[in-house]
Parts: C-alpha cells; sequence; structure tokens
C-alpha cells in the first residue's frame, strides 16, 4: 500500500516515513501542498497524512480539491492536540480521520490501515477469503490456520490483491502501490511473484486469476479446499 506524506516539518515527516517504510508501505513525502497536487495528479495513492499548516497554504486545500474532483482516496489529518475546530472543519470538508500530534506511530499505521480497509471495503485487520486468511496488522497469511512463508514483495501484492478482491487490479496499479517514486518495479517482476503467490496458494480454493490484457483478480473457486 502506498502513502502519501505531506508535512513540512522535517522531523516528523522524516519519522513518519521511515515509521511506514519499516512496516511494509510505500512512502512518497512532500513539504507542501503543491508538490502534493503535483503527486496526486501524476501518482496512484492508497491514502494520505495531511498536515494542516504548511508555508503554502492550509493542508484543506488538498482535502476540497480531491473531494471535488470526487476522488475517494482516505485522508488521515494531523492535528495539535488542542485544535478541535480544525479536526471538525478538516472532517467536514471530507477528510477520514484524524491524529493528534505528537504522532504516536504504531497508532498512525493502525488507522492508515483501518482507512485503507474500510474504502476498499474490508472490515477487520484479520479477513478471510476461502481457506485463506490474512493478519494485514502482522503482515502475515495463514492458508489452512498454516503461516505462508511469503517475500516482504509477495505479501505486497498477496495484501493488495485480498484487499482488492474480486475486483480487477492491474499491474500498473501493483506497481504503483509497492513502490515510492524513484524506486522501480517491472511489470515482469510483478509477473513472477504472482506466479510465486500462485504456487504458494495453489489447491487452497482461492486463485489469483488472469484476466486478459487488463491484470489479476483474486477469488474464490468453487472447487473445495483440500
Ligand atoms: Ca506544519
Amino acid at each position: 500500500m502506498r502513502i502519501l506524506v505531506v508535512e513540512d516539518d522535517r522531523t516528523l515527516g522524516k519519522a513518519m516515513s521511515a515509521s511506514l517504510e519499516h512496516s511494509g508501505f510505500a512512502v512518497d513525502w512532500v513539504g507542501g501542498i503543491a508538490d502534493a497536487q503535483h503527486m496526486l495528479g501524476s501518482e496512484h495513492f492508497d491514502a494520505i497524512v495531511l498536515d494542516l499548516g504548511l508555508p503554502d497554504g492550509d493542508g484543506y486545500a488538498v482535502v476540497r480539491a480531491l473531494r471535488q474532483k470526487g476522488a475517494t482516496l482516505p485522508v488521515l489529518i494531523l492535528t495539535a492536540r488542542d485544535a478541535v475546530e480544525d479536526r471538525v472543519q478538516g472532517l467536514d470538508l471530507g477528510a477520514d480521520d484524524y491524529i493528534v500530534k505528537p504522532v504516536a506511530m504504531a497508532e498512525l499505521q493502525a488507522r492508515l490501515r483501518a482507512l485503507i480497509r474500510r474504502s476498499a471495503g474490508t472490515g477487520s485487520a484479520r479477513f478471510s477469503i476461502g481457506a485463506l486468511t490474512l493478519d494485514t496488522a502482522g503482515r502475515r497469511a495463514f492458508l489452512q490456520e498454516q503461516p505462508l512463508d511469503l517475500s516482504g514483495r509477495e505479501w505486497g501484492v498477496l495484501e493488495y490483491l485480498a484487499t482488492h478482491a474480486r475486483r480487477i487490479v492491474s499491474k500498473e496499479q501493483l506497481i504503483q502501490a509497492l513502490t515510492s517514486l524513484g524506486q522501480d518495479l517491472s511489470e515482469n517482476a510483478i509477473e513472477a511473484y504472482v506466479h510465486r503467490l500462485r504456487g504458494k496458494i495453489e489447491g487452497s480454493g482461492t486463485v489469483i486469476r488472469t484476466v486478459r490484457g487488463l491484470g489479476y483478480m483474486l477469488e474464490q473457486t468453487d472447487e473445495p479446499a483440500h
């Protein structure tokens, strides 16, 4: 999952980016509204962490622009402890949640995961598709309760496909979800991860189907698990 962090405080921006990367998110970090708009115009993100007090204006402008365009990606705003009005205004404008500074990194991660799940229509941090179970907080997958041995990238592909189960996910979407700007990941590499994942979940009744010319779809087949 890929996050855009918009924060002009270098210490906080760096700390949040490092913490999110450490927990498996792809992260791009910008320090102002103009850069944020530029990134949102050209890249795909799964959620935004948005500071309100920015050097070139207030963060509300970003939320407003997104919602006017009809973009539904989740926005988590950062506010000061006593700034009730900021939070109310942010939520009224279409932000999805807020987190109070100083930011507790574990809380930031948990709130982002919850927002991304909610926007994808997946309820809980642990969910199952057939015999396959994903624990998104622990970044682990299980097949009939047995833990699967997955690399970080394989987990990333599986998490994205499972969170968007029964929907078509393109290779480009997977690349965008797994990499920040400047990181390379080829379509061939995505194909290789999917190939390996298929081997690992074989026989589970859950399959990664190729939708010719469009991408992949993770779904449960009628075939009984054995
Ligand atoms: Ca600020």
